[in-house]
């Protein structure tokens, strides 16, 4: 997806300040983070939302996962608690249309995710 900001992330083609790399999935620090420790997650190869998803994916989400609490984990916040969240579409308020996690934490967040 050429005009995909993530797209040009995953191919260096803008900056972004890596926190884990492999040959399917990026990590790297949200440009305006609401938390100490506000991380995107997301697939290298473009999928703009969950809606995409095919049973083949199902491996690569759950390893999306597993790459947020690792980083959690190296973060610090492992015990002390964080958010793993994904946006889908307009009612979530989804901005960039390739899909992310977000991974929030280091303060007590707000109560209402809704
Ligand atoms: P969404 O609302 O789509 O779930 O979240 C998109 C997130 O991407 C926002 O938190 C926003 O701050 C972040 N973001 C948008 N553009 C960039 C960018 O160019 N670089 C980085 N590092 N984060 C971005
Ligand atoms: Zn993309």
């Amino acid at each position: 997806m050429s005009d995909c900001i993530f797209c040009k992330i995953v191919n260096k083609e803008i900056p972004s300040a890596v926190v884990y790399e492999d040959n399917e999935i990026l990590a790297f620090k949200d440009i305006y983070p609401v938390a100490p420790v506000h991380i995107l997650i997301i697939p290298k190869k473009h999928l703009a939302s969950t809606n995409e998803l095919e049973e083949e994916d199902a491996l690569l989400t759950g390893k999306m996962i597993m790459v947020a609490r690792d980083i959690a984990r190296k973060e610090g916040i492992e015990e002390s608690g964080y958010r793993i969240l994904t946006n889908c579409g307009p009612d979530s308020r989804q901005e960039v249309m390739h899909l992310h996690f977000h991974l929030i934490g280091g303060k007590k967040l707000g109560g209402n995710i809704g």
